[in-house]
């Protein structure tokens, strides 16, 4: 089937309007009509090709909210009209220990990623949700829950299932004190889901205007990192500190702020590493600093259930397709709060333009 999109078509251009052939839907598959798309740091990243690897044209998205509009013969879970969503996910082998168990995010030969990923079968390249159309396995399909703004919900599928993953499996209990830190698009979602869980959430940042919100979205309290005396105030406090930060700093004064047993997880990933950290700050309290990727299918839907039944929802910024180039530019400069959307509405404007 036909599909409209923008597509990245070098590492430099502007995103620009493209089109190419959706696979028709299989037995399996599950054809939907895309709504809206929240736009992820990654999708910056691999559309610039800063992480390497990007395949041109590429057509990036993966925090996909829409309707299905077709079914294959063998789809039982959903069927035409439901409002539904696609994560990071469209694929994975489904015979590894990872899958298995339900972690299709540490699939051993590879998951296959929403876009700029190889196809299970047939060899192509993926492409995602900054389109009109996506055709996708049934068991990566997620149901999107009576109550969720569809616009809101749509950054649930990475940002939201990224802090929630971890948040839940260092089974955070009411009344644990929660570290967050960094106040992005990961950020926010951290302290929402945190304090949702019952948790006592604190947010470490270097910008004080960030105090206000932070507030607002759930933290009992915020710590500047860069004063050291607030950092000294505060060790030994936190059961998890969730690190959200995507750029090289110096851990050491976060793993202070752990209990002992406590626990760093860190869900950014920066382009150079961090300095080593003190061991010795480790050893002192049997402490540890971890790493976690998005969640597995299942997870997703608990957190989108999660989601509704608490209220939780990401802080969006709505915009149409045309202006993905100027958010981009936006978001290397952290102004956003807290994550664009693209409504999906705005490229049938710009594919009757190209007509
Ligand atoms: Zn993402
Ligand atoms: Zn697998």
């Amino acid at each position: 089937m036909q599909a409209h999109a923008y597509a990245a078509h070098d590492h430099e251009s502007p995103l620009a309007p493209f089109s190419f052939e959706r696979r028709e839907p299989g037995p399996d598959d599950v054809a939907i009509e895309i709504l809206f798309c929240g736009v992820c740091h990654s999708d910056l990243h691999t559309a610039k090709g800063e992480w390497g690897g990007t395949i041109y044209p590429c057509v990036p998205g993966h925090e996909i909210i829409g309707r299905v509009i077709a079914v294959g013969g063998e789809v039982t879970t959903f069927k035409t009209g439901d409002l539904v969503g696609v994560g990071c996910i469209v694929d994975s082998c489904q015979r590894c220990a990872s899958c298995h168990d339900g972690l299709e995010q540490f699939c051993e030969n590879g998951f296959t990623g929403t876009y700029n990923s190889p196809e299970q079968a047939g060899g192509g390249n993926t492409l995602g949700g900054y389109s009109d159309r996506i055709v996708v396995r049934q068991g990566f399909v997620l149901r999107l829950p009576e109550g969720l703004d569809p616009a809101a919900a749509a950054p649930l599928l990475c940002a939201g299932i990224t802090t929630y993953s971890p948040l839940r499996h260092w089974k955070v209990a009411p009344g644990q004190h929660i570290g967050v830190v960094g106040l992005g698009g990961l950020g926010h979602m951290g302290l929402k889901l945190a304090k949702a869980m019952g948790a006592e959430v604190t947010l470490f940042t270097t910008s004080p205007g960030k105090e206000a919100d932070a507030r607002r979205l759930g933290a009992s309290d915020v710590v500047i990192s860069t004063d050291k005396a607030a950092m000294a105030a505060v060790a030994g406090r936190f059961d998890l500190i969730l690190n959200t930060v995507s750029a090289p700093m110096n851990l050491d004064p976060y793993l202070r702020a752990l209990k002992r047993d406590g626990t760093m997880v860190m869900v950014g990933a920066p382009p150079e590493p961090h300095k080593s950290p003190a061991i010795f700050e480790m050893i002192m309290r049997r402490r540890s600093i971890a790493g976690s990727l998005i969640g597995g299918i299942a997870e997703t839907q608990e957190m989108l259930d999660f989601c509704a039944a608490h209220g939780v929802a990401s802080d969006i910024e709505i915009i149409p397709i045309a202006a993905i180039n100027d958010a981009y530019e936006r978001m290397r400069k952290n102004d956003v709060k807290y994550r664009f959307v693209i409504d999906m509405e705005s490229l049938k404007d710009v594919a009757s333009l190209a007509a």
